[in-house]
């Protein structure tokens, strides 16, 4: 079998991919399905750090335009992201994977606080890491949070994970026939042509560090294990 491409990856993962089809909530067989392919890269020597999103229960953004005040709709998003990293070390757990929960906030009854050199020390033992609580700060999103810390932890890759979505396309393809994938990008170029791949906050962050991403469909089972052995699948953005 072939060698896996990178030794230590940021997976993304957003809230969407654990709610299953209602779309909400979390869906503890759907968590399952998506963690053991987890492990399946585990398994391969690959150390593994995650970043979760919390859409599936919370955003912000809808929050305020209920008429909340934007900064405390997103702290209830980032606590949403919690739950989910508390789903998923569970079930990491469950199927024999070590982990541990670092949230930016801290919550020291239920997760370690992030601390940076800890964390590396974790990946190096051979723990999964799963970041929760985003960056910590309002305005601010869990894909600028998986380039912050992957840059941080020094990750090869960072391994969008998208929800029935397999790369990056010139329009979106649900709405424009004519939209045609493309396998390679830079990070300049999601920017000026405005491709919706992360936000421009993170791929500013992942252009000015130079970090590869890969864009993938993680309803596709085992796409997780073909980017890390290098198949081309999905879109990869580079600096
Ligand atoms: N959020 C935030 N700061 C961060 C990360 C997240 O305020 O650094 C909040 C924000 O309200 C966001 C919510 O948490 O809507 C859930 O995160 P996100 O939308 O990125 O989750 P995903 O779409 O990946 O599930």
């Amino acid at each position: 079998m072939a060698e896996p491409k990178y030794h230590r990856v940021l997976l993304k993962v957003s809230g969407e991919a654990l709610a299953g089809d209602k779309g909400f909530g979390i869906n503890p067989s759907v968590v399952k399905e998506f963690v053991k392919e987890i492990k399946e890269i585990y398994d391969l020597g690959i150390e593994v750090a995650v970043v979760v999103g919390g859409g599936n229960i919370w955003r912000g953004q809808v929050g305020a335009e209920m008429g909340m005040e934007r900064s405390q709709a997103d702290y209830m998003g980032m606590l949403a992201t919690v739950m989910n990293a508390l789903a998923l070390q569970d079930t990491l757990e469950n199927l024999g994977v070590p982990s541990r929960v670092q949230t930016s906030i801290e919550m020291r009854q239920i997760a370690e606080p992030y601390i940076r050199r800890r964390a590396i020390r974790h990946l190096e033992k051979e723990r999964v890491v799963i970041f929760a609580g985003g960056t910590g700060n309002p305005y601010f999103t869990t894909d600028t949070t998986a380039a912050l810390r992957a840059v941080e932890v020094d990750a090869d890759v960072i391994l969008m994970a998208k929800n029935n979505v397999d790369g990056v396309y010139s329009a979106d393809p649900k709405l424009d026939n004519t939209a045609t994938k493309f396998d390679e990008l830079t990070h300049l170029e999601v920017i000026s042509k405005g491709l919706s791949v992360m936000d421009s906050t993170a791929s500013s962050l992942s252009m000015d560090n130079d970090i590869p991403l890969v864009v993938f469909n993680i309803n596709e089972p085992g796409n997780i294990k073909r980017v890390v052995l290098g198949e081309q699948i999905g879109t990869t953005v580079r600096g």
